[in-house]
């Protein structure tokens, strides 16, 4: 029989670190709750009989949001043999409540105070053997991420699971007891025994789930309540209430007596480093200041430099080894256009020259060189030409993420969200969606109220996630001579979409309400693994380089074709590109976007192409205007790119496109969330309208003041700019129903 170990434990207390160590698998470590909203599992290292399941985070089997509905579920329906606790031995109090409930399960349970490392570097001390005898269960010393106690960890599951001992448990007061001990026999004899209890506290807490569940009689139902009441009466609290707080009373005995902590009140360097980052005053500016910090290097400075090579070097004519040799040249070409590179320093020629000379080499046929060449490695090329940027962006994102940064913007984001009544929870999406949209969208499920989760779904994708920053980056290099605040507002204009779609959604009868409370433990700063770091950073690219040879090549091989082939006097064949079937295509739908500025059948082509995926944008373009045939002497392939575009309807072009519907693939986490097809298509609608309008106003309203041009479009664009505002600040409805 294969054994199924569940690893259970509140969010942020290492489960999915301890899951990566047990199954050397790679799922993402992420400091906040709401990162493993599924279940994953996996098999034991050196054992192919253990699977290991990773549940999402919970703090207690009653659950409110629905990634907690997912982990009560599995573990009362599919019964684990054994449960797996991860306790954060720096926050003990808080996450035995949990493990109180797990023990009452009827699954064995083993409890593994994780983070070790920092409870004794801060000198606190856990009796393990104590702490066991109280719980009723193993008890293993661990640090997940350190690796110690692992092994010893899944040997003690193991047996425990082997052996399907359950130790008893401990007793609530007389009363509680009495009533527990009434249920059981009246509805529940039938279970079996081992599971009554679980079941009867839940009944005795009116779990409307579980009563659901267990599908009673009114007649049942009936006498059951009139043990809780006698009860209630007798303690004179509500029963759900007498179960927390006797739970809270024991664990507070237990800790005394197991657990020494030697740091009372005194300020830890953790505390210290909070005082100042998550400070009333400081505490945006310096989010800002880190993100534009973050943004400019990976997409300018030291970012733009590996792009360069990438593009220019790789995927365009050639480089030197090292740079060596590539100053002299230039001077050279200068003087003299026939100079050869590889007369200076060890010149290594791109992957299009390359490909090009073998396939003339073996002569290929015209058109297959042509799809190879022009299409696929000039449309995937010019994505896979961002991967060095990409892997800069998602070093720091890994960094700021693994040293506890992030945790704290959450946490700081709420105080400003606060004020429009949204909650900082649903910042929580939106910072794993600067990676992929699709884990952001699906992290809109620690949310507990249901409009605010469908608002957050909504917006989310709002954030420049990885997928869009080589746009970014390519027109912040093409059209603003690589300026450095262009990526940086990127990110602050997604930012601003979702704060003023929030107000905007928040003043409307559908989404009014009162914000939920936001509570999340901020983990002590640690300094991150350079494993763990590259490990999510390398997850990252991965997943984009895996797109890049797929979905994009798909993709590139049809623009490739469409863009080559049409109807030239009634014979359909090999056309110019301009009479091809995109430019058809193109040209019929490009009078959607000439309003914002970039009417060019190009352009349009690309904005659609962007829904598959958002690197086909510059996949589209790669191949639209020719970049692998770079022009000689190493000059700017992007001119051909500049010059149909100006720096405002660039700037309206990225900006409608970082708003637009998200991809395919970000689309169908929306429907799937959503579970609605209304609300999808209203989801959709509305990010294309905003988008829409945001360009808008950007162009005309650029142009009236850069030129004092002025038109229909730029009345318009006044009329919606000040409907916007007037929708931002109008005077709230007062919401009809409470709730
Ligand atoms: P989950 O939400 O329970 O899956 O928790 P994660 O596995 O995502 O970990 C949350 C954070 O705690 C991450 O930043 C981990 O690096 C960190 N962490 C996990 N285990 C340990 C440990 O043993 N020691 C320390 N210092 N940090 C840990
Ligand atoms: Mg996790």
């Amino acid at each position: 029989m294969p054994i199924r170990i569940a690893l259970a434990g509140n969010p942020n207390s290492g489960k999915t670190t301890l899951f990566n160590a047990l199954t050397g698998s790679n799922q993402y470590v992420g400091n906040w709750p709401g990162v493993t909203v599924e279940k994953k599992e996996g098999k034991l290292k050196g054992r192919k009989d253990v699977s290991v399941m990773d549940l999402p985070g919970i703090y207690s089997l009653s659950p409110y949001t629905l990634e907690e509905v997912v982990s009560r579920n599995y573990l009362i329906d599919e019964r684990p043999d054994v449960i797996l606790n991860i306790v954060d031995g720096t926050n003990i109090e808080r996450n035995l409540f949990l493990t109180t409930q797990l023990t009452e399960l009827g699954i064995p349970v083993v409890a593994a105070v994780n983070m070790m490392d920092v409870v004794n570097k801060n000198g606190d001390k856990i009796n393990a053997e104590k702490l066991s005898a109280a719980l009723g269960c193993a008890v293993v010393e661990i640090s997940a991420l350190k690796g110690t106690g692992v092994a010893e960890a899944a040997e003690a599951a193991i047996k425990a699971a082997e052996s399907g001992r359950i130790i008893p448990h401990h007793s609530f007061s007389g009363s509680v007891e009495h009533a527990i001990a009434h249920i059981e026999e009246a509805v529940l004899h039938n279970l079996p025994e081992e599971q009554q209890r679980w079941y009867a506290i839940k009944l005795f807490e009116r779990d409307k789930k579980i009563t659901e569940k267990l599908q009673l009689g009114q007649a049942v139902l009936a006498h059951i309540e009139h043990d809780i009441k006698n009860c209630e009466v007798e303690l004179d609290d509500d029963s759900e209430s007498i179960i927390t707080s006797e739970r809270y009373r024991r664990i507070e005995s237990i800790v005394k007596d197991c657990c020494k902590f030697k740091n009372k009140g005194g300020l830890s360097a953790s505390d210290k480093i909070d005082r100042v980052v998550t400070n009333r005053w400081l505490a945006l500016p310096i989010f800002i200041l880190a993100m534009i910090v973050v943004y400019a290097v990976s997409v300018t400075t030291v970012g733009g430099f590996a792009t360069d090579w990438a593009n220019d070097g790789v995927f365009g004519e050639g480089w030197h080894l090292f740079g060596i040799g590539s100053g002299a040249y230039e001077a050279a070409a200068l003087a003299d256009g026939g100079a050869d590179p590889a007369d200076y320093g060890v010149w290594i020629p791109g992957v299009p020259v390359i490909v090009r000379n073998l396939l003339e080499a073996v002569n290929c046929a015209k058109w297959l060189q042509s799809l190879i060449v022009d299409g696929i490695i000039a449309g995937v090329g010019a994505v896979l030409g961002f991967v060095p940027q990409l892997l800069i962006l998602f070093i720091f994102l890994a960094f700021l993420e693994g040293c506890g940064y992030m945790a704290r913007i959450a946490f700081i984001l709420d105080r400003v969200f606060r004020k429009f009544g949204l909650s900082g929870k649903s910042f929580i999406p939106i910072l794993i969606g600067t990676g992929c949209g699709v884990p952001g969208i699906m992290a809109s499920r620690t949310i507990e109220n249901d409009r605010d989760r469908k608002m957050t779904i909504m917006t989310t994708t709002f954030i420049p996630c990885g997928a869009k920053l080589p746009l970014i980056a390519l027109f912040a290099g093409a059209l603003f001579g690589g300026a450095w605040w262009v990526a940086p507002s990127a990110y602050f204009i997604g930012i601003a979409a979702i704060i003023s779609s929030g107000i905007i959604l928040k003043k409307t009868q559908m989404f009014s309400g009162d914000v939920a409370p936001f509570v999340m433990e901020l983990p002590a700063y640690h300094w991150p693994t350079a494993s763990s770091v590259l490990r999510s950073t390398w997850e990252r690219a991965w997943s984009f380089i895996k797109k890049a040879g797929t979905i994009i090549l798909l993709a590139t091989i049809v623009i490739w074709f469409a863009s080559n082939f049409g109807w030239n006097g009634g014979a359909f064949g090999m056309v110019e590109m301009d009479s091809s079937i995109l430019a058809v295509i193109g040209n019929a739908v490009s009078w959607i976007f000439s309003p914002l500025g970039w009417g060019n059948w190009r352009a349009a082509v690309a904005a659609f192409t962007g829904l598959i995926a958002k690197e086909n944008i510059v996949g589209t373009f790669g191949i639209l205007y020719g970049f692998s045939e770079a022009a000689e002497g190493g000059a700017e392939i992007w001119t051909a790119l500049a010059a149909d575009f100006t720096m405002l309807s660039a700037y309206s072009f990225l900006v409608f496109n970082l708003l637009c519907a998200p991809c395919f693939a970000a689309m169908g986490a929306i429907r799937r969330e959503m579970n609605n097809a209304k609300w999808f298509w209203f989801a959709i609608l509305y990010q294309c309208v905003f988008a829409y309008i945001v360009a808008l106003c950007v162009y005309r309203l650029g142009l009236f003041f850069s030129a004092g041009v002025f038109g229909v479009e730029t009345a318009a664009a006044i009329l919606l700019a000040i409907l916007f505002i007037w929708m931002l600040f109008r005077k709230q409805k007062k919401p009809q129903a409470t709730d």
